[in-house]
């Protein structure tokens, strides 16, 4: 295959031979993980924030949004029946909302692993280094924290104000702090280019994350972006699948957005270099209402039909859905 520098990259990024790009993403993934899915279970907590990012539904100024807060025992609740129903990572979402203090969080955490064998996850924005550091003496295990571009002036344009430089400051952190860290970014977002998306590919790459995610961008009607050209899925796989090349034991998600696209989305992203799936396990009462993109957590089944479904899913393809916890293999095979 071509080589991989930037120039490669872009080739592979403009369809110049999908064929190869999938079944070398395929391979690779084969050989890092085997035939091992990892099921990663969302409890999106809150879908309360304080940012305005252009592109999301849940921005503050959105007030079209039905609101909810889950309290404390019920996000333990659903953590809970998740782990009961087979997933062994529990991440916990919202948006930056800080009602909920350092305190609260911290008890969310240490009842979960008190009671279950699992790793959580957390996924809660911009909170202070110092509290990261506080949740992960509770035993928090990974952050996620997406920039959604590597570009510092388009990152401050989509996410209205917002500084690159601080985002990445906190991701930093977050890896000294010893977390197993995953970031990313979406693909296809107004104005962008396949130059743009290669330089994404090699800066995510260079920060040595535990897990890369990115997915298609989709249009949100009660956002600033509600006109702007959907993203191309075509891209959005390529790009995962190139992610893998250039990555081989990060964890990299097959997005719920791809099924948005496709119902058959996140399969063809598990059979292209993708070896993580992230069901949502919030409540169905509140599940529709985290919705960051049009047709995000459509699907309405319980708990324990969340993750069989999602199980399911992987039997279809003949990978195994993973009874490990999924921790980073990256760590183990830095070369
Ligand atoms: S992307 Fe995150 S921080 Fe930005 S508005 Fe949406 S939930 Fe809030």
């Amino acid at each position: 295959m071509a080589v991989l520098g930037r120039d490669g990259i872009i080739y592979y990024l403009n369809g110049g031979n999908d064929d190869e790009l999938y079944s070398t993403a395929d391979n690779l993934r084969q050989s890092s993980f085997g035939q091992e899915v990892y099921l990663r279970a969302i409890v999106e907590f809150s879908n309360v924030c304080n940012k305005k990012c252009n592109y999301c539904g849940l921005r503050a100024p959105n007030s079209k949004v039905s609101r909810y807060r889950m309290g404390i025992d019920e996000i333990i609740e659903s953590a809970c029946m998740a782990a009961e129903a087979g997933a062994r990572t529990i991440v916990l979402q919202s948006g930056d909302d800080f009602s909920y203090s350092p305190a609260q969080i911290a008890d969310i955490i240490s009842r979960i692993k008190e009671s279950h064998d699992v790793a959580v996850t957390l996924s809660l924005g911009d909170r202070s280094a110092a509290e990261y550091k506080q949740w992960f003496n509770c035993g928090a295990d990974r952050c996620l924290l997406k920039l959604e571009t590597t570009d510092a002036d388009i990152y401050e344009k989509i996410r209205c104000g917002e500084n690159f430089h601080e985002r990445m400051e906190l991701l930093r952190s977050l890896q000294e702090i010893g977390y197993e860290v995953g970031s990313g970014i979406i693909v296809g977002l107004p104005d962008y280019t396949v130059e743009q998306l290669a330089d994404d590919l090699l800066f995510l790459s260079n920060l040595e994350l535990d897990m890369i995610a990115a997915g298609p961008f989709i249009p949100h009607p009660d956002t600033p972006y509600s006109p702007a050209v959907t993203g191309d899925i075509d891209i959005s796989f390529r790009f995962t699948a190139l992610a893998r090349l250039l990555n081989p034991f990060s964890n990299i998600p097959a997005t719920s957005a791809l099924d948005s696209f496709d119902s058959e989305g996140r399969k063809k992203g598990l059979q292209r270099g993708c070896n993580v799936i992230m069901p949502s396990v919030t409540p169905v009462g509140q599940r529709k209402d985290y919705n960051i993109y049009p047709g995000k957590n459509s699907v309405s089944v319980d708990v324990v039909d969340t993750i069989s479904r999602a199980e399911e899913l992987v039997r279809a393809l003949d990978f195994i859905p993973s009874a490990s916890k999924g921790s980073s293999r990256r760590m183990n095979n830095v070369q």
